[in-house]
């Protein structure tokens, strides 16, 4: 019940942070169009620009968090835990997107360069909006990372790269009113969209891990044997052994050998005191066990405690 309690609250409070990225993509978008409005800096349409991407992210990111918290129904009986990597890399695409409009956007300005208006207001305004972005920002990789939601850190990740980008406009503002040099702001406007691409090109590919079934890390992996060896009493081997990730769900499943003339219920009692020991050390874990006579063994007899093959 309290594990549960704990559970739910988690939940909601991914939601509730997903939702307030929403608003508070709304908020940033806002103030930097107006920055761009008040300058007609290339470098600051380009941010401006790529706080729509954030507006929509955001927005699939909480369909994504609300989906795959969804229990396990009868279509998808191992629950929607994949749905936060379509979010992801959702995400990713848009970023690339974002990247391919700023550099249309440097091509158009790179022979004549705009003179800036109000520089100074608008770099204040910028400035506001790029620290709104970078507290949020880390909130959300910090409480994503603990919550095992991709969706979260993956949008954490962006609102970051996009904090990048508005300090690379902001320094390439200064230098282009204090020396003059106006090429700046379309070249400023560039190492920022090489840079999203980048971060982009992140998103996506820590959430195809994801979606291509990845084991869990070897360390986990090592932890995992160690877990069901110390709790296999009375088993003569395991093997087998296959993890899977799925947002904050593993997955694991492996082939327990038995003599074999125990009984169904002997073996049950093995199957649970390993599943309950993998449940205490590992949260959101499901796990599927097989249960073998000893003719499939992969080892040859006498070896003492369960080894794994
Ligand atoms: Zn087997
Ligand atoms: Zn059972």
């Amino acid at each position: 019940m309290i594990a549960a309690d704990a559970k739910s609250s988690a939940k909601r409070k991914v939601a509730s942070l997903a939702f307030w990225s929403i608003i508070i993509a709304f908020v940033v978008m806002g103030l930097k169009f107006v920055a761009w409005r008040m300058t007609g800096s290339v470098a600051l349409y380009s941010d401006a620009l790529e706080s729509i991407v954030n507006v929509i992210a955001a927005s699939a990111a909480f369909w994504a968090i609300r989906v795959s918290h969804k229990p396990a129904d009868p279509e998808h009986p191992f629950g929607h835990h994949k749905a936060e990597y379509f979010s992801a890399v959702l995400e990713g695409v848009l970023i690339g997107v974002a990247a391919v409009l700023i550099m249309m956007e440097v091509a158009r300005h790179w022979a004549s360069p705009p003179a800036l208006d109000q520089p100074w207001n608008g770099l204040v305004v910028n400035a506001v909006a790029a620290a709104i972005n970078a507290v949020w920002a880390l909130l959300l990789i910090r409480v994503g990372t603990n919550e095992k939601s991709p969706a979260l850190v993956a949008d954490g990740r962006h609102i970051m790269a996009d904090v990048v980008t508005s300090v690379g406009v902001i320094a390439g503002l200064i230098g282009a009113v204090t020396t003059g040099w106006h090429v700046l702001d379309p070249l400023l406007a560039l190492l920022v969209a090489l840079n999203i691409l980048w971060e982009g090109w992140k998103v996506v590919s820590s959430s195809v891990d994801g979606l291509m079934d990845r084991a869990v890390e070897p360390d986990e992996t090592i932890r995992i044997r160690d877990i069901i060896s110390s709790n296999a009493q009375g088993a003569i081997e395991v093997h087998d052994l296959k993890t899977r990730m799925a947002g904050r769900a593993t997955f694991i499943e492996f082939h327990l050998v038995v003599q074999s003339d125990m009984s169904v219920a002997e073996s049950h009692v093995i199957c649970d005191r390993i599943e309950g020991a993998l449940k205490k050390e590992i949260p959101s874990v499901r796990v599927i066990i097989h249960v073998e006579p000893d003719d499939e063994a992969k080892l040859p007899k006498g070896t003492a405690s369960v080894p794994f093959a």
